[in-house]
């Protein structure tokens, strides 16, 4: 591959365009980062091609000024990979390629100047080994019928298939995933195994090393997540690279993990909207997941108790093999729901009567409760008596949060700005002394609970409570450790917990997402309610959950009644089908962001025309819907107004083509440059 003198195509992480043609004096490899100069810079990008010749006149085409070596290329696989992601999502390869490295590997500071001294790689390798504590070796328990038919399936597929693992909670999923894995490694393949939020479930980690490291060698595994430090992602990332880690565990980000020889990938709780990147590349690890599955022709499994409908429609159709795991895997039932209907009830505090009974039943038998509540803060805003004002934000069209500090000042907080100021002495509008908070969230719950039931241990776990890194697993320890009897709580205690000695929970202000305009809404509530309610009696049975609801009728309520996840599916999917919304049909989402909401609205507007007239002469104007430019629901957020442009198809390719010459035509136009806009492919909220 390599020649004395040869051109190279490289991508760089910028926002525009490439990739960018230079001329290589030393060998070199595709899938080699180089330092290039660009403009007045310099940076660090990635060979991905070795054309026979320049795209452009070769006298304006600079050196590439160092081949850096002190890592193997990435792979042609690897780039393959890369490069489908930057075609599906209609970014630049570079904003693939370049996030995917741990940051030391694309630094320019990290191998120019005084202390570079080799670069980064050069200075782990010196460094000595962290030592690794190994976890003790725990022993699997006796598989049931369904985990081994599961196991079985998975270890026979020969080259690429999906299964959807759908499993109740409790029914033993993780011990499905830890036997394929095992078997994988056996066979001297890899594994790569994804989860949601690594650090709310430090247990799944524990049973995987527990199990895998004797199988895998003590440096077999590899954990990569984002709430790494730049060394100790380096650190995990080589690993991978080099082929020691065997088996990796990893948040969304680690589907562009360098390994080409995987012999399974996993996908859990595969319906977590965690999968889905929020800013830059929104890229799905789910969906990409089963990409790379198949283009390295190997199994996936993806896992969950509610699963998303297009996977659950995908097992429809057949293009998924379902295994389904309908029991719990220990001795006990499922719990039992009621709907506590709140309408005619004397509430106290936001409790109703009943579940305040079933609590005190629950912690005289020595049984830990759960409170859920997706509402972190004192109350949802602070409100004056004498003339109406609530507290809200300068910069956005919400509410501002109302804080209990513990010491000094209660604080207002934007929890979508980040905008924080302390309470007022007195209301800004009127001066009178009588603000009363308006409504509940996490830390008032929690404040009532500790009256009611003095005797009690209450701890709340949301994202305030758990700042600082380390933090949420003491906290889980605890729980796990006994030392709390009433468990307050936001989505954050909802997910995977295998909590020992749960027996009630319940869940307050579910309501909330039942009325939003986004059409998932019911789809996310009612997995919500099913992780939730999952928490309850895992291990001693006789679990219950007590749902408040002043709409008891609802179809998601009904069906949490029964647990009936297929009931809920097959309802829901009659819907979108009606509708033609997906997964019967593809989006992707225009937004915009400018001072004057006018400002975005125009240009969605000319947006919008320009792609019209494109359709039209793509021929595929019948096959594309294009909306209105619509004002987001929380038009401002941080003194920016947002709009959005919502494009449908039920045929993707079509759209695809679409979006990419509207993309090229939206990049060119001088007055696009001016306004903050992005486009979203497969949007999950809209
Ligand atoms: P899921 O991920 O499906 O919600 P888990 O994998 O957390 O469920 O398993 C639930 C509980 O059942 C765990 O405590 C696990 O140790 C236990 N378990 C799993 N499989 C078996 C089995 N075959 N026999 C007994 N207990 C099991
Ligand atoms: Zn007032
Ligand atoms: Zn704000």
């Amino acid at each position: 591959m390599s020649a004395l003198i040869s051109w190279v195509s490289v991508v760089l992480d910028l926002p525009l365009g490439g990739p960018f043609d230079y001329r290589a004096t030393a060998p070199v490899s595709i899938g080699d980062r180089v330092i290039v100069p660009f403009g007045r810079r310099k940076m660090i990008g990635v060979v991905v091609d070795l054309p026979a010749q320049p795209s452009y006149d070769p006298t304006l085409i600079k050196d590439v000024e160092q081949v850096l070596q002190d890592v193997a290329p990435l792979t042609q696989s690897w780039i393959r990979f890369a490069r489908f992601a930057a075609d599906y999502y209609q970014r630049p390869l570079g904003e693939v390629v370049l996030p995917a490295l741990p940051s030391p590997l694309r630094s320019l500071a990290a191998y120019q100047g005084k202390r570079a001294a080799g670069g980064p790689v050069a200075r782990l390798d010196k460094r000595r080994k962290v030592s690794q504590h190994t976890a003790t070796p725990s022993t699997a328990p006796i598989l049931n019928v369904g985990q081994q038919a599961a196991i079985d399936a998975i270890d026979a597929s020969q080259g690429f298939k999906a299964f959807l693992l759908f499993g109740v909670t409790g029914s033993g999923k993780t011990e499905v995933y830890l036997h394929a894995a095992a078997r994988t490694l056996a066979r001297g393949k890899r594994v790569l195994m994804l989860v949601p939020e690594i650090n709310l479930t430090p247990q799944f980690e524990q049973s995987l090393r527990a199990r895998l490291e004797p199988v895998a060698g003590p440096e077999g595994v590899a954990v990569l997540h984002s709430a790494l430090s730049d060394g100790e992602r380096l650190r995990a990332w080589l690993s991978v690279q080099r082929g020691q880690a065997r088996i990796v565990l990893g948040t969304r980000l680690s589907i562009f993990a360098p390994i080409d020889d995987l012999g399974l990938l996993v996908v859990d709780e595969e319906h977590d909207a965690s999968y889905k990147q929020q800013d830059g590349l929104r890229y799905s690890a789910r969906d990409l997941a089963v990409w790379r599955a198949h283009d390295l022709n190997v199994p996936i499994v993806l896992g969950s108790a509610t699963p998303s409908l297009e996977s659950w429609v995908n097992a429809q159709k057949k293009n998924y093999h379902r295994l389904d795991l309908p029991d719990r895997a220990r001795e006990v039932t499922l719990p039992s729901v009621r709907l506590v209907d709140t309408r005619r009830l004397q509430m106290e505090h936001g409790l109703s009567p009943h579940l305040i009974t079933a609590m005190r039943e629950r912690l005289a038998n020595k049984e830990q409760v759960l409170i859920f509540l997706n509402r972190r803060g004192y109350a949802p805003a602070l409100h004056c008596n004498s003339c109406g004002w609530v507290s809200q934000c300068s910069r956005c069209t919400t509410f501002t949060v109302l804080h209990r500090a513990t010491q000094g000042r209660n604080q207002l907080h934007c929890h979508h700005c980040g905008y924080q100021q302390r309470v007022p002495k007195g209301c800004p509008e009127c001066g009178d002394q009588d603000m009363q908070p308006m409504g509940r969230g996490t830390q008032r719950i929690e404040e009532h609970l500790a009256e009611l039931f003095p005797e009690a241990r209450v701890l709340r776990i949301d994202a305030d409570s758990t700042r600082k890194k380390g933090s949420a697993q003491a906290l889980f320890a605890s729980v796990h450790a006994g030392e709390v009897d009433i468990l307050v709580g936001t989505q954050m205690v909802a997910k995977g917990h295998d909590f020992a000695n749960l027996g009630l929970v319940g869940v307050l202000n579910a309501d909330a997402m039942l009325f939003s305009q986004d059409f998932r809404a019911p789809e996310r509530l009612f997995a919500q309610l099913m992780q939730v309610a999952g928490r309850a009696g895992r291990h001693t049975g006789h679990g219950e959950v007590m749902v408040q609801t002043g709409y008891p009728e609802q179809p998601v309520y009904q069906a949490l009644l029964k647990h009936d996840y297929t009931g809920f599916a097959q309802h829901t999917i009659r819907e979108r089908e009606a509708a033609c919304l997906p997964p019967f049909s593809h989006q992707a989402l225009l937004s915009a962001e400018a001072r004057e909401l006018n400002t975005a609205l125009d240009f969605l507007t000319a947006a919008r025309e320009i792609a019209t007239t494109l359709a039209a002469q793509l021929d595929c104007a019948g096959l594309i819907t294009l909306y209105d430019p619509v004002p987001l629901r929380i038009v401002r957020v941080d003194n920016m107004c947002r709009a959005q442009l919502l494009i449908e198809s039920t045929h993707r390719p079509s759209m695809q083509q679409l979006l990419r010459y509207w993309l090229a035509e939206l990049n060119q136009n001088p007055d696009t440059r001016r306004i903050g806009w992005q486009l979203e492919v497969d949007p999950l909220e809209i």
